[in-house]
C-alpha cells in the first residue's frame, strides 16, 4: 500500500488561544487565516503544549504550514521564520488559568500544563457537558451549546444544578430562543435520565481513565455506587480489564470530598444508583469469553450480546487462543475458519437459541 503524503499548506496564525478541557487540561489552539485544506475550510488548529510551540518557534502572526494529521485533525507542521515581521516575539505560555485566574500547574513527566481549580467555570461547563453527553446520561435537549449558555445565564453552577433546573422552570421560559414546549422537554429529557443504568452515570462522572468500556464493567461487577465508591485498590485491579492506573486514578477521583459530596446530591435528587442488570444466571455461557460472527436472523447482535452477558459471559470482537466459544450465523467468515483452525468450540445460531432457552426457562 502506498502512502500519500497528506497535502500541506501555508496560511497565517492570527493568534493562539487556550482552552481548559473538563480534567483542568490547557489546550493551545491556533487561530488560522482561513485556507482549504484536503477539501474542506480550515480555521484552527492544535498546538498540543508548550513545548511543540517552544520547539517549533511558533508565534502569533507568523506564516505557518499546517496539514491534516491522518486527515482529520489539523495541525501545524512548522512556521516560517523566513517570512516573519521583524519585531516578532517569541509566545510565551501563560502561566495562569483564561477562564479563572488561577495559577496552572504543570506536573513533572507531562507536557500539559492544568487549572487544578475544580471550581474554574470552564471545568465547570466541560464536566456538565460530558455528564449530560449522549454517552454518558444522554440528555439529548441538553447538548453542548445550551450547556455554555444555561452556565452563562447562572443557571448552572454544577452537574446537580442540571437536576434543579425544574425549579427554574419561569426564568427558563423567558429565556431567548425557548417556549413553554421546548422547556417542557428538556425538562422531561433530563427527568427521564435520572432512570438511567448505572453505567451511564459512572461514565458521566467523568472519572480519568474511566471510558464507556471500564464504566461498563464496574457498573456490572459493583452493581451498586456506594459499593463502588469503597472500592480498594486491590478490588479494583483484580477485576479483569481494570489496571492499576485506572484504579489509582478512581481512588483519587473518591478521595476528593467534592465529588462525593456531589454523587451524593444526585442520589438524593433521583438519580438512580444501583445496576438493573440482573443476577448472572448461570449456563454452560458463564465464565467463557464468545464472539459472534456471521448474520443472525433470530437475534439482533445486541441481543444476542445481552443474552449472553445474563448468562454470565464475555463477549469479544475476535476469535484468539482465549476464545471459548464461536456462535455462528449465515455467511460466517473468517472468523469461524480461526476458530476451527484452533479448534475451539462452535454453535450455530439455532443450538444457541436452543440453549437459551433452556436456561432462562429455568
Ligand atoms: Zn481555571
Amino acid at each position: 500500500m502506498k502512502l500519500e503524503k497528506p497535502e500541506e499548506v501555508i496560511t497565517r496564525l492570527k493568534d493562539i488561544k487556550i482552552t481548559v478541557g473538563r480534567t483542568g487540561k490547557i489546550t493551545p489552539n491556533a487561530v488560522l487565516e482561513p485556507v482549504r485544506v484536503a477539501g474542506s475550510l480550515v480555521s484552527a488548529a492544535t498546538l498540543h503544549n508548550e513545548d511543540m510551540i517552544k520547539n517549533k518557534d511558533v508565534r502569533v502572526n507568523d506564516f505557518v504550514v499546517i496539514r491534516k494529521a491522518g486527515d482529520i485533525i489539523p495541525e501545524v507542521v512548522r512556521s516560517l521564520p523566513e517570512r516573519r515581521e521583524e519585531h516578532s516575539e517569541a509566545y510565551v505560555f501563560p502561566t495562569l488559568c483564561p477562564v479563572c485566574g488561577s495559577q496552572l500547574v504543570r506536573y513533572p513527566d507531562e507536557a500539559a500544563h492544568y487549572c487544578i481549580n475544580q471550581d474554574c467555570p470552564a471545568r465547570v461547563s466541560e464536566s456538565i457537558i460530558h455528564f449530560a453527553s449522549r454517552e454518558a446520561m444522554d440528555i439529548d435537549t441538553l447538548g453542548s451549546k445550551r450547556v455554555e449558555f444555561f452556565c452563562e445565564q447562572g443557571l448552572l453552577k454544577s452537574v446537580e444544578d442540571i437536576y434543579h433546573l425544574k425549579d427554574q422552570r419561569e426564568t427558563l421560559m423567558n429565556l431567548e430562543g425557548f417556549q413553554e414546549k421546548s422547556v417542557d422537554k428538556l425538562l422531561e429529557a433530563i427527568e427521564a435520565s435520572k432512570s438511567n443504568p448505572l453505567e451511564d452515570l459512572i461514565f458521566g462522572l467523568g472519572i480519568r481513565q474511566v471510558g464507556k468500556k471500564a464504566a461498563k464493567i464496574l457498573a456490572h461487577h459493583f452493581k451498586n455506587m456506594a459499593v463502588f465508591m469503597s472500592a480498594t485498590k486491590e478490588e479494583l485491579t483484580a477485576i479483569r480489564d481494570i489496571g492499576e492506573v485506572t484504579a489509582i486514578s478512581i481512588l483519587d477521583y473518591f478521595q476528593n470530598e467534592s465529588n462525593v459530596r456531589m454523587i451524593e446530591h444526585l442520589r438524593d435528587l433521583g438519580c438512580r444508583m444501583d445496576s438493573d442488570q440482573q443476577e448472572i444466571t448461570q449456563s454452560l455461557f458463564t465464565g467463557k469469553t464468545v464472539v459472534l460472527t456471521g448474520s443472525l436472523s433470530l437475534f439482533t447482535r445486541d441481543e444476542a450480546k445481552e443474552v449472553l452477558e445474563r448468562l454470565g459471559a464475555n463477549v469479544t470482537g475476535s476469535v484468539s487462543k482465549k476464545t471459548d466459544l464461536v456462535i455462528f450465523g449465515e455467511n460466517a467468515g473468517s472468523k469461524l475458519e480461526k476458530a476451527l483452525q484452533l479448534n475451539i468450540q462452535t454453535m450455530d445460531e439455532k443450538t444457541f437459541l436452543e440453549e437459551v432457552n433452556q436456561f432462562e426457562n429455568q
